[in-house]
């Protein structure tokens, strides 16, 4: 029986079935949102974050040379062309003027960067640069390109990575989300909400039910934002189709300082699970907090897909957190992942680049991407 989600996309085959089990998304272009010079400091969010993953990315996976075929297909591939995000995907978790804004304050080509502030004052952490719709664009086209693939349905590739920035799981319907705290909001580098754009892209185009998991080492806030008032105009007949789990960092003073859970009585708890972690939490007490808290509640929602806000500043190594993961870490969340769905798309948020050549930031992707592929420990240690 038709519903007012039934699917309007035929599920075609994509181009890159029947090669690999993962693909990894990412832009040239994106590396053209520059941000601000004060922010390209060693814990900023500057193009050499998503330089450095694929680099490493393509040496652990290399393509082959030559005329003939590799004897066995690759695990990995990559795609570094994915489309632009058509505005209307954007609009369905964004005001319409909100991203205009975006638009016409990108400086032209040539132009200096220029602070970008919609809505409340805040921490000077936006700057548009010339190439910085560009990259919001392609950043999101990764997403809602990752999401036909694996929804093909005689595609092979169940599960992709998008390596991607600017991140966006800190920006709100309107940028700025302020949710229930007093604290001057800033959008922590974040423009567009490339999670929430496809989660609502696969609902509306696959009539897919979606469990976000974001594990960066900061709230999503954002998300979270968009959720509610998604939340809030839903019609109660029909069932709401997604889910967002957030672990993150609670400690006094933490961006962005949100995050606590939903008491069972808040019209929010059954779509809204925040998993608020102490100052240096361990990887054990990461994975018991999951597994006690998340992953019952992530099975019984049964995902037809599932989306990662992935960023690695959870990681121990990482100077902008305080939490204690360690890389097995984001092997071990990503293979609990596939095993309660196989079909996942991961989406860059945090982590930056340290001094060290070999950083946790792409170490943390390399493990991400082995338990995507299902790789690693036995699944009686999975913890399902
Ligand atoms: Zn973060």
């Amino acid at each position: 029986m038709a519903t007012p989600h039934s699917a309007k996309r035929q599920r075609t085959t994509s181009p890159l079935a029947h090669q690999s089990r993962v693909l990894v998304l990412s832009h040239p272009n994106t590396h053209h949102h520059t941000g601000h010079t004060s922010s390209r400091d060693s814990s900023g969010e500057k193009p050499e974050r998503t330089m450095a993953i694929l680099t490493y990315l393509a040496k652990l996976y290399p393509v082959s040379h030559g005329l003939l075929q590799p004897p066995t297909p690759p695990q990995v591939v990559f795609d570094s062309n994915p489309p632009r995000a058509q505005l209307r995907d954007l609009w369905r978790v964004h005001d319409v003027e909100y991203i205009g804004r975006i638009i016409d304050q990108t400086p032209k080509c040539g132009g200096r960067s220029r602070h970008f502030s919609p809505g409340r004052a805040g921490v000077k952490t936006t700057f548009l640069s010339p190439g910085s719709t560009e990259a919001i664009l392609r950043a999101a086209g990764a997403v809602t390109t990752a999401i036909d693939t694996v929804l093909a349905s005689d595609s092979n590739i169940t599960t992709a990575f998008c390596v991607v920035r600017p991140p966006g799981h800190h920006c709100g319907w309107s940028g700025v989300e302020p949710l229930d705290t007093d604290i001057d909001l800033a959008q922590g580098f974040c423009y567009v909400n490339n999670v929430m754009v496809g989660a609502a892209y696969a609902v509306h185009e696959y009539d897919t039910r979606v469990a976000i998991l974001d594990f960066d080492v900061h709230h999503g806030n954002g998300t979270e934002g968009i959720m509610r008032r998604l939340l809030s105009t839903h019609p109660p007949e029909i069932p709401f189709p997604l889910l967002f789990i957030s672990t993150h960092q609670y400690s006094p003073g933490f961006y962005p300082g949100t995050g606590s859970p939903h008491p069972s009585s808040s019209p929010y708890s059954r779509h809204i699970i925040n998993i608020p972690l102490a100052r240096g939490t361990s990887s054990a007490e990461f994975r018991k907090a999951l597994k006690e808290q998340a992953l019952t509640a992530l099975r019984d929602f049964a995902p037809t897909l599932i989306l990662i806000s992935a960023g690695f500043d959870s990681h121990a190594e990482d100077h902008v957190g305080d939490l204690d993961l360690v890389d097995e870490d984001f092997q071990w969340i990503s293979m609990v992942c596939k095993r309660i769905q196989k079909k996942i798309v991961s989406v860059l948020e945090g982590g930056y680049l340290g001094d060290t050549s070999e950083s946790c930031l792409v170490r943390s992707c390399a493990a991400h991407i082995k338990g995507l592929l299902d790789e690693g420990e036995d699944s009686s240690k999975v913890g399902s």
